[in-house]
């Protein structure tokens, strides 16, 4: 009895929009349907390494076997690997076990390019087959197993399950084509697009083929030929080679990015790649890919990351992140090692010194082809630097032993550059620094406006001196780590000590003096400040919040606080601009409570100036609108 189950929400949401928006590159669902059967026979080859009687009679030969029928209008993707059982069938064709799926759909548009793009992000997989069919029937029988299961569905809100004798092991996916689809029955067509998609995989994907007969003489068969269908048998359209093992010089360009869509299970070509066999006393092939774009879930604590290892061909697993650093987890490929075990864990990966040797090698492979990406390409690097820039300045903490170059690889926002796209690297920092720049200064805030527009940034602009603009939520914890580049310090413009090139006697060690408006201020603005001192640093803005050289920003603080440590709050130094009619205004107050309104009110632009939060939003507001009416009733 078939049993009727309907699709997880989520399964059913992809489902729908996967048959939308990839419409116009359908023939994608065949690399995908092939992909999951080399998969499959990946596992199986590797779970018998353990357990050989799960080969049953078939020994060790694996194949995938692509058959039409003309009058049923089906298409069949056989694959003779692992298959499932009837658990496994309900929840890996009726659910999607990603986490973070549900926020990934709530991003969907419903414009159709922005959506296959984004689903390309997510990875296309089975459901793809829904593109070109109306109806799937799974057949399919796990190894060591005796009960087969036959899974049916239109892809709309159910499916049904039901038992199914006399399988042989492994999966076929059944595809009943709909009517606009046809052109997947015609050999030629099929042919063409298998090749294209299956020539990398190391497993054969056969067709039927006509085959030649020529024992029979030839004016008899020329005399049958009427009648006669040519004798047909299932033969390799693929080369059947793992593409990482052939050499460089043998692999085409196109190759190498269908190679990269089975592997990443993206929709996009690889932005660049990296292909390496190494000799000596480690002996490893690697196949290294930077992707066009970010995985939606690029900042899932537990989004799955890593490269799929092979020991001598053989794979071994999925996802083994061990190879990589951290802040390389975008990164898709291969490893295939020489030396380790087949029987190799993840916990003796985690151990092993030749798995670090690989490591450390492969991490400077990617950066050398960011590196090289950066020089040759610079607007492809743009694009990079804008998808995973972020993550790479997890790099500057986490990798001590490549931290220069990983630096030398961000892109910031600065001064002399337009608007907030991030495009000026340290180097060229660097190069343009005024005679006499010693160091490279840097403002940090929560958005590139507050950045471009803060009060810090006055006196470095009247100068010419370049400040990077840094607003993503992790530069305060980068500058933590960065103190040094290329032999040059950085220097936050916000906090005390700023020295500039030029300047001899700094403010900070300012003649002591009496300074009567500095005491009035601090009276009246004790709570919040630690120090009142008149400033250099302004032009135009009456005031300022100087942080000290140690102290924590906001970004720092609100990082601790989300892993649950409070810190208690260092209170900035309030400067004023004694050139500013403002402040000279403020200064012949004679009203102390006039006086104090006003110097709250500017502790509190100040304050906004940097993007803070104010503590009293609503006393702020009163003054200002006390300061508005009498304006009006002048
Ligand atoms: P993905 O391959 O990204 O995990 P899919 O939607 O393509 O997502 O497939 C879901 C799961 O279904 C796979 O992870 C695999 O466990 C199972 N599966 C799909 N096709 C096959 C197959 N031919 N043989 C065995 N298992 C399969």
């Amino acid at each position: 009895m078939a049993e009727t189950h309907t699709f997880q929400t989520e399964a059913k949401q992809l489902l729908q929009l996967m048959i939308h928006s990839l419409y116009s590159s359908r023939e994608i669902f065949l690399r995908e349907l092939i992909s999951n059967a080399n998969d499959a026979i990946d596992k199986l080859r590797f779970r018998a390494l353990e357990d050989g009687s799960l080969l049953e009679d078939g020994g060790g030969e694996f194949y995938i076997d692509i058959t039409v029928d003309q009058e049923a209008k089906t298409l069949t993707v056989y694959d003779n690997g692992i298959g499932m059982t009837e658990a496994d069938v309900i929840s890996h064709l009726g659910t999607i076990a990603k986490s973070g799926t549900a926020e990934f759909l709530e991003k969907l548009t419903g414009d159709q390019k922005k959506d296959a793009s984004l689903i390309g992000q997510f990875g296309v997989g089975f459901y793809s087959a829904y593109i070109v069919a109306d109806e799937v029937t799974v057949l399919t029988r796990a190894a060591g197993t005796d009960q087969g299961v036959r899974w049916v569905s239109k892809g709309e809100d159910a499916y049904t399950v039901e038992a199914a004798d006399d399988l042989p092991r492994g999966t076929s996916v059944i595809l009943h084509l709909k009517s606009d689809a046809e052109e997947f029955l015609d050999d030629f067509r099929l042919q063409s697009v298998v090749r294209k998609y299956s020539d990398h995989i190391a497993v054969p994907v056969r067709m039927l083929q006509d085959v030649a007969n020529d024992s029979e003489p030839a004016a008899e068969a020329e005399a049958d030929d009427e009648d006669k269908t040519p004798e047909q048998e299932l033969q390799a359209v693929n080369s059947a080679k793992a593409l990482w093992t052939r050499s460089r010089s043998d692999v085409s360009d196109d190759e190498y990015k269908e190679f990269y869509k089975h592997v990443a299970h993206d929709f996009e070509d690889p932005l660049a790649w990296s292909h390496n066999r190494v000799e000596g006393k480690l002996e490893y092939t690697s196949l290294l890919y930077v992707p066009k774009r970010a995985p939606f879930d690029l900042w899932n604590r537990d989004a799955s990351r890593g490269l799929k290892l092979y020991v001598q061909r053989v794979f071994i697993m999925d996802e083994a992140e061990q190879f990589l650093p951290l802040y390389l987890r975008f990164i898709k490929g291969v490893v295939d090692s020489s030396d380790l075990p087949l029987n190799v864990s993840r916990e003796i990966l985690q151990q092993d010194d030749r798995v670090t040797t690989i490591k450390n090698a492969l991490t400077k492979r990617v950066l050398t082809t960011l590196e090289g990406l950066a020089k040759n390409d610079p607007e492809e690097f743009a694009a990079f630097s804008n998808e995973f820039g972020e993550v790479i300045k997890e790099g500057v903490g986490e990798d001590p032993a490549n931290k220069e170059t990983v630096a030398g690889l961000l892109r910031f926002a600065s001064t002399k550059a337009d608007g907030e796209a991030k495009t000026v690297s340290l180097a060229d920092y660097i190069d343009r620094m005024v005679e006499g720049q010693e160091k490279i200064y840097f403002l940090t805030a929560d958005s590139y406006a507050n950045a471009a527009g803060s009060p810090h940034l006055e006196q470095l602009k009247a100068k010419d001196i370049e400040v990077l603009l840094l607003f993503d939520r992790v530069d305060e914890w980068l500058m933590s780590h960065l103190t040094e580049f290329d032999g040059k310090s950085f220097q936050d413009v916000a906090r005390a000590g700023l020295e500039l090139p030029g300047d001899e006697g700094n403010e900070d060690e300012e003649e002591a003096g009496d300074d009567p408006l500095a005491d009035r201020l601090k009276a009246v603005l004790s709570e919040q400040v630690d120090e009142v001192k008149k400033s250099s640093r302004l032009t135009d803005s009456p005031a300022c919040l100087v942080l000290g050289q140690f102290d924590m920003g906001a970004q720092m603080r609100a990082i601790m606080a989300a892993s649950g440590q409070s810190m208690p709050e260092s209170k900035p130094v309030f400067e004023y601009n004694a050139e500013h009619p403002l402040i000279q205004r403020l200064d012949s107050e004679a009203d102390e409570d006039r006086f104090a309104d006003l110097a709250t009110l500017l502790f509190d632009q100040a304050a906004l100036a940097e993007g803070r939060a104010l503590k009293d939003a609503s006393g702020y507001v009163g003054r200002i609108n006390r300061l508005l009416l009498e304006l009006l009733s002048d």
